[in-house]
């Protein structure tokens, strides 16, 4: 099994690239830059698994498709895409720049249809799984992330879509939405910020980069066979 996870060098994305890697998948691991993934290479290498890096800027069409290729080339198929990319520029509406708009989906929406796009004929050959990682954000809205918001919300009507496409080549796919994960995008926030956040969730704490990894894997293997088109939401009750 081949699986390509964007957005692999931190986060969440390198928990979700190890977990598949300890399920013995041969993971192609992708950022800004291949060297970015170094140590997420390592991490998959001591779960067991095989990985390997490249870099690209997710939100440039023509270098996606050429990377899609190259992957399938040297890895020898693909199963599995994870679109996990994604960017924040958060600002209120009347302070928002149309760069930050633009930057924002560029990246996080339109960096999930390149992927697609460009790997949507290797997936109908091996009826694989793709997983948009989307937010609840995209479902609740949040003040100062309208850019964020309407790139995610927009992420769960392009999974809709393409896994009413694709179903007749056996090819599943869908959506999870995180919500409150302790990364780099989230490191910024003030400890008070963090503490009334979490004190709001339901299952009183963060979650890790782990417990959306889990998710992602039941959605690749086995337990996902018969799931299309869904939105998977993993929160603690956040969004309650
Ligand atoms: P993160 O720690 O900030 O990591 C972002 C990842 O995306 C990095 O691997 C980064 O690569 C990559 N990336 C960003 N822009 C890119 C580009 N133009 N081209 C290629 N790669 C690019 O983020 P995270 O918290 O793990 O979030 C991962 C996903 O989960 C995102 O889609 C995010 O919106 C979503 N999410 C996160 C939370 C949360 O609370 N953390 C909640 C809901 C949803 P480099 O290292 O090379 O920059």
């Amino acid at each position: 099994e081949v699986a390509l996870v964007t957005g692999a060098s931190r986060g969440i994305g390198r928990a979700i690239a190890v977990q598949l890697a300890r399920r013995g998948a041969r993971v192609a691991c992708v950022a800004t830059a291949a060297e970015r993934c170094a140590e997420t290479v390592s991490a998959c290498g001591e779960a067991g698994g095989e990985a390997h890096a490249w870099g690209v800027d997710v939100a440039d069409t023509s270098s996606v498709a050429e990377l899609v290729s190259t992957v399938h080339k040297e890895l020898g198929g693909l199963d599995v895409l994870v679109n996990n990319a994604g960017i924040t520029r958060d600002q209120l509406l009347l302070r928002m720049s149309e760069e930050d708009f633009d930057a924002v989906v560029a990246t996080t929406l339109t960096g999930t249809w390149n992927f697609l796009r460009a790997a949507a004929r290797p997936l109908m050959k091996s009826g694989g799984r793709v997983v948009n990682v989307a937010s609840v954000v995209g479902l609740i809205g949040n003040p100062g992330q309208s850019n964020y918001a309407a790139s995610k919300a927009g992420i769960l009507g392009l999974t809709r879509s393409v896994a009413k496409e694709l179903a007749s080549r056996g090819v599943c796919v869908n959506a999870v939405l995180p919500g409150f994960i302790a990364t780099d995008m989230t490191a910024g926030m003030t400890e008070d910020a963090r503490a009334e956040l979490s004190g709001s969730i339901p299952l009183g704490r963060v979650g890790s980069p782990e417990d959306v990894a889990r998710l992602v894997d039941f959605l690749c293997g086995p337990g996902g066979a018969y799931i299309t088109g869904q939105s998977l939401i993993v929160d603690g009750g956040l969004s309650l």
